[in-house]
């Protein structure tokens, strides 16, 4: 048997770790797909040239430039549909440019899109600075407090969804908003950055396009930038290629085997990431300086009975409530912490702390604190050494808190 064979029956952790393996040639050849950098494709005559063309132009993906991608970017394609159980894969830049793709090609001037107010805060920068330009209309609603189907629109051409919200983890319960929408003819994409694709996948739940930032889980060892877009059908496949082509976008073939060598590891790295967040989670539960902690995987969680019928796992992200600490306290905590990072993004081995704009707290709309928020990414640290820290930075900072 060859590597390249591993049939539908296996299981999603060992199809994920053999997808896109090259073919053996005369019965040998690398485990790993070659990295193929080309700026153009070379071909033997016109005839075949205007083949790959044509049959390019028709859908199939085929490479008849270098921005199209060749080995390398097929195999990582391959791969992302594996494991999100879609029709096709788009590879983009960052996790921002797959959501701008998926907005400007699903929406016209006079459009409307619903939006979930606890999105990956940026993208209202993508409607503030361009779809409001283009004529096209942004309305953020709590997918929790609100009826969706009173807020649709006849020009509603998108529900656009991330769950659990990013920040306070509020679960969605995605069945149900993406029957409503879909009954009404409009579109559900949502944001899977947090479960890796490997605890969700939206497409089987009644989205139709599934959105992920690789810079996260998907690399998992914060060394690239990426994006992924999979879609559930030839048709949103093809209104995705038409913008993807006319935006010019592309990612390298460097990029995209590093994507494809941290999916071999995700599976194991995010179960490792559950087990030292849930440590966390629960040691975080027990102190006095906190009310609240955010974590769907607590039996506390308000969203705990929805993640548990609709994921297999939870992520590494823990956020928390101080009980009465101010901002400025909040940020001394953070200070003094020693072994984790302080900055934004999330996903890699390591432990980072980001104090919380309180501007982008008050877009959640079910929020209503006013205490300061503390995120953590729990890494794949010894969880001994993740919470002695922690308990350090509690006793240090205690007079603020
Ligand atoms: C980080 C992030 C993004 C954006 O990814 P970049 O690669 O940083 O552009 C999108 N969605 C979510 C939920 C994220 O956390």
């Amino acid at each position: 048997m060859t590597a390249a064979s591993p049939g539908k029956r296996l299981h999603s952790a060992t199809r994920l770790l053999h997808a896109g393996a090259p073919a053996l040639r005369d019965g040998a050849g690398p485990v790993n797909v070659p990295v193929v950098r080309t700026s153009t494709v070379r071909f033997e005559n016109t005839a075949t040239q205007a083949d790959h063309h044509h049959r390019r132009t028709a859908g199939e993906r085929v490479a008849s430039y270098g921005r199209h991608g060749l080995d390398t970017h097929r195999a990582l394609e391959d791969a992302v549909v594996g494991l999100e159980g879609g029709h096709r894969a788009f590879l983009t830049p960052s996790g921002l440019s797959a959501i701008t793709l998926v907005l400007l090609a699903l929406l016209s001037p006079g459009d409307h899109a619903l939006v979930a107010d606890g999105v990956y805060a940026p993208l209202r920068r993508v409607d503030s600075t361009l779809l409001q330009r283009l004529g096209i209309t942004v309305e953020y609603f709590s997918p929790t407090h609100d009826d969706l189907a009173s807020r649709l629109r006849p020009n509603t051409r998108l529900l656009y969804l991330e769950s659990p919200s990013s920040l306070l983890y509020e679960v969605l319960d995605l069945p149900a908003l993406s029957a409503v929408a879909r009954d009404r003819g409009v579109t559900v994409a949502t944001d899977n950055t947090w479960s890796g694709g490997w605890f969700h996948q939206p497409l089987s739940l009644g989205a139709n396009i599934s959105i992920q930032a690789a810079t996260k889980y998907i690399s998992g060892h914060s060394d690239l930038m990426q994006g992924v877009v999979v879609v559930d059908s030839p048709a949103l496949a093809a209104k995705l290629s038409t913008a993807y082509e006319a935006l010019g976008l592309t990612i390298g073939a460097d990029d995209a085997y590093l994507a494809l060598r941290g999916l071999r590891t995700l599976p194991v790295r995010l179960a490792q990431h559950q087990r030292n967040a849930t440590a966390v989670a629960e040691f975080l539960q027990q102190q006095p300086q906190v009310s609240r902690v955010f974590y769907p995987a607590l039996p506390t969680d308000p969203g705990h009975a929805l993640w548990k019928r609709d994921f297999s796992g939870a992520s590494g992200l823990v956020s928390f409530e101080f009980r009465h600490a101010t901002p400025a306290a909040a940020n001394a905590f953070v200070d003094a912490l020693r072994l984790f990072g302080i900055g934004a993004s999330w996903g890699g081995y390591e432990s980072l702390a980001l104090a919380a704009q309180p501007e982008r707290l008050r877009e959640h709309r079910q929020w209503t604190g006013d205490a300061p928020v503390v995120r953590l990414h729990i890494g794949l640290e010894d969880p001994r050494d993740l919470i002695a820290d922690l308990a350090q930075a509690f006793a240090d900072a205690a007079p603020a808190l």
